[in-house]
Order: C-alpha cells, then structure tokens, then sequence
C-alpha cells in the first residue's frame, strides 16, 4: 500500500491515526472513506474514498472505524457572542467554547459587543486575548467593531488579526456598541475597501417615516411602540416588522459603491422580504453575502407561547411561511450560511417570570445544539448532511478566511472533525446544554442527530461517553493570522 510505505518513510514522529466510516463527507459527498491524520501536527495527511483495512497501516497506529456514524468536519460557528471580559455572568470562552465542542463546533468567531470592553481598538483586542488564553476548548477567531469615530482603529485591527468587521444600524442592546450611522458606514467602508476582510451588518434600521415621531423611537428596543400586551409575542413581532430589515439592506447596498470590492455581510437575516433585494444586488455584482440562525429555521412565530421571552431574539423569529422561504432560499444559494447567533444573558434578564417581550434581553443560546437543530428540521425537508456542512463549516469558513484550515476534510488542513450520529435522539435537558445560562428554547424539544466525539486538530476534546477530555484540556488557539481568500 502506498499509504504505509508514506506513513513508514514518512516519519513516525507524525503520529499517525486512522479513522474510517462507510460514511465520509467529502465535499458534496457522502462516500466509504479514510482519513488519516497527524496527532502531532494536527493536519490531515491522507484521504481515501474507500474504507482502507487496518492491516494497511503499520502496526500500532490507532485505527477507529466509526461506521455508522459519518464521519464530517468539525463545524465553522461565525456568530457567537461570548461576552468576556465584563459580562462573564452571560458567558465566557470557557462555558462557551465547551457547549462548542459538545455540538461538534470546532471553530467559533466571537463577536466585537456585549463583552466589556467591545473589540473596537487594538487594546480592546488585546484585552479580548488574554481573557481568552488558556480557557478555549476549540479554536476562537474575533471580529473587531465598528461604532462611530473608530474608523481610525480598523485598519490595524485587520492588521493585528480580527477576522471581519460588525456593526449595528439600529440600537445595539448596550451601550459602548453604538450604532453607526450611513456617514459611519462610508467612512469605515473608505478605510476597508482595499483590506483582506469582509463588512457585516445587524440589518435593521427604523424607516425615516418612523423615525420622524420621536416618542415612538424614544426608546428604540422596541423600535416601534407596543400595540397590545407586552407578553404576547404577536405584539413583539409587530414592533419589529420586516420593514426594518428591507429598510437597513437598502441602505447598505446604497452605500456599497463606496468600496466595490470590500466584502459586505448581512447578519443573522430573518425576513424573506430581504431575499428578492439581496437576489438583484447580487445579481448587479454588489459582493454581498447573508446569513440566517439555526433559530429562524426551526422555530417559528405561530408556535411561540405568550411570556415565552426564551424565543426573543433581534430579528425577531417570524411565521413558518417565512420560515419556509428561509430554507428555499438556503437551499438556492441565496443565503449561503447558518450561524448560531449565540447570544445568552443570565436567566434574570431573560425576565422569564414577568414574560415582558420589550424588557427581556434579546437572544437566543444555541451554540452547540446547532447541527442537531438543523439536521431535526432539514432531515424531512430533503436537506442532506454535505448541504450542511456546506452552509456551517465551509462557506462560514470561507467568510472569514479561513479556507486552508478549516470547514472542509482536506489533506493538509486541520483535522478538526465530528462524528456525528444522525440517527439518534435526544430530548434536550440542562445537560445537554455546556453554555452558562441553561436557558434555550429547545430544551425538552427532540432533537435529531448526537455529536458521538469533537475532534480538534487530531486530539478529541468531547465524547458523548466520556465527557470533556479534561487532560487534554482548553487546547484551542486563538486564529489571529492573516485571513485566507
Ligand atoms: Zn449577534
């Protein structure tokens, strides 16, 4: 066999291990594969569309056949707030990066707000990265923040590592995370457009006609005054109509000729009525990308109970017809990722006894459940796993540069890989959720699919069986390199 003669000229010091399953996801994909990989460097060093028997290898390299599970890379999580340092009662990169690695997560980007301070300077960053040291249990990538006057300080976060770019059109929920304005928006557009990085947008914003009756903006979560109980979900969802959002995605497309090759990135995107704009924009060659959550796609208005705030989120979760064209649209290729938008507060603030829509913070924890949560709803819709990863690990890997390494089974890249059961259930309970706060609206829901082990670069951080490999310990790096095209 050519692969031991490799492995034995090769150099022992690789540390070589062996995992096969009768089913690999290989890019489109699902196929009888092998894949080989390197316990020292971390990279995957050989990869086989057919089920290679032990006795190829030489003798004493750890050989594991996971048949019938499938065997996938580890997934790509682009929107996770972790709130360290300053809100540690909300999360922190250690509680955060566990629920990561239970889901077969391998790989988080953190988001720039809701942490003290907000990553908007290089300090900020700095800050960011010792908090961090030592406590992620997958890799950690950051955005930097934009919020009016730091234009002046995104150049050289690109330059010290961040991996994109985010920034509110609408109040942001806290108060060091502004939110900019279109000037703000050009002027950062005007300091990017030649950088290696990608621009994104919380896309709602409040239509002039709105804004010009000040005491109904006075207070702009909700952005538009309540117009019925506040624990109904219904008159949550009426403040926060699609009209923001078509409203935010024209005005970033009519700034984007600022910066014509500067990629641009709507965030978590609810309302369907964005995806015919998004579609012409795309179509005009406007390079403009958009992700929805795990959330949008399998919740929906309809079944959400009164004084239920688990399920408030900003854009809220709409009806299941636009649920519907959410999947469609993913499944087109319109919107090309599904993130988790992982974004707890401590139980108090989800204000779960008052029920209040328009007091309670506004987020959703998911981190983790994700790929069950997807594979649960997309299983009965046709969707298939290379679909999944596709939208979770290669194209959120692509967004933030990090193709080479990460998103994709590839010889040479990081073997960050999940074995994932896709026919297994489970009904989620505190257990089951590794984040801080067990506050999420799946709990007591059956979920599809179980996360079996979380491999990260060539050393398993989880296992169902055994839990988190506590030896092995909080061995995620931080992903401050240059971004990849
Ligand atoms: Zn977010």
């Amino acid at each position: 066999m050519v692969l031991s003669l490799e492995i034995n000229s090769g150099a022992a010091e690789l540390k070589p291990q062996v995992f096969v399953s009768s089913r690999v996801v290989l890019g489109e994909r699902v196929t009888p594969g092998t894949i080989v990989f390197s316990s020292t460097t971390g990279k995957i060093l050989s990869i086989h569309s057919t089920i290679l028997p032990e006795s190829a290898f030489p003798p004493g390299t750890p050989y594991t056949d996971h048949t019938p599970h499938v065997i996938m890379p580890g997934l790509v999580d682009a929107h996770v707030h972790l709130n360290e340092p300053g809100r540690t009662e909300w999360e922190g990169f250690e509680t955060g990066s566990r629920a990561a690695a239970f889901g077969g997560v391998t790989t988080i980007i953190d988001m720039p707000l809701n942490a003290i301070p907000p990553t908007t300077t290089i300090e900020n960053l700095e800050t960011k990265k010792k908090a961090a040291q030592g406590k992620c249990w997958v890799d950690v990538g950051f955005y930097g923040g934009i919020i009016p006057g730091n234009e002046k300080d995104l150049v050289p976060l690109v330059k010290a590592g961040v991996r994109g770019f985010k920034c509110f059109l609408i109040e942001s929920g806290v108060e060091e995370f502004p939110a900019v304005s279109s000037e703000d928006v050009e002027k950062a557009m005007l300091e990017l457009k030649d950088q290696p990085t990608v621009m994104m947008f919380h896309a709602e914003m409040i239509p002039p006609i709105t804004a010009s009756v000040s005491d109904v903006v006075q207070h702009s979560d909700p952005p538009l005054a309540p117009s019925g109980p506040l624990n109904s979900y219904k008159t949550f969802l009426d403040s926060r109509p699609p009209a923001l959002e078509t409203y935010a995605l024209a005005e970033i497309l009519s700034c984007a000729p600022v910066a014509p090759n500067l990629p641009l990135h709507i965030v978590h995107l609810s309302a369907t009525e964005c995806l015919p704009i998004l579609a012409e924009a795309r179509a005009n060659g406007v390079n403009i990308t958009a992700e929805t959550c795990f959330h949008y796609l399998a919740l929906h208005a309809e079944a959400i109970e009164d004084g239920d705030t688990r399920h408030k989120c900003c854009p809220p979760i709409r009806e299941k017809n636009n649920q519907d064209g959410l999947w469609e649209a993913l499944r087109g290729g319109l919107i090309e990722t599904v993130v988790s938008d992982h974004s707890p507060c401590t139980a108090g603030l989800k204000q779960l006894n008052k029920g209040d829509f328009f007091s309670a913070w506004g987020g959703i924890s998911t981190v983790g459940l994700g790929l069950s949560v997807l594979w649960t709803e997309g299983a009965p819709r046709g969707v298939t796993l290379p679909e999944i990863v596709n939208w979770c690990a290669y194209k959120t890997s692509k967004q933030v540069g990090l193709l080479g390494k990460k998103g994709s089974l590839e010889v040479g890249w990081d073997a960050d890989i999940c074995v994932f059961d896709d026919e297994g259930t489970f009904t989620v309970t505190s257990d089951d959720m590794k984040f801080k706060n067990k506050v999420t609206p799946y709990e007591s829901k059956e979920l599809r699919g179980i996360v079996r082990e979380t491999w990260l670069r060539g050393e398993r951080v989880f296992s169902r069986g055994d839990g988190f490999e506590e030896k092995v310990g909080a061995r995620g790096q931080l992903l401050l390199e240059p971004r990849t095209a």
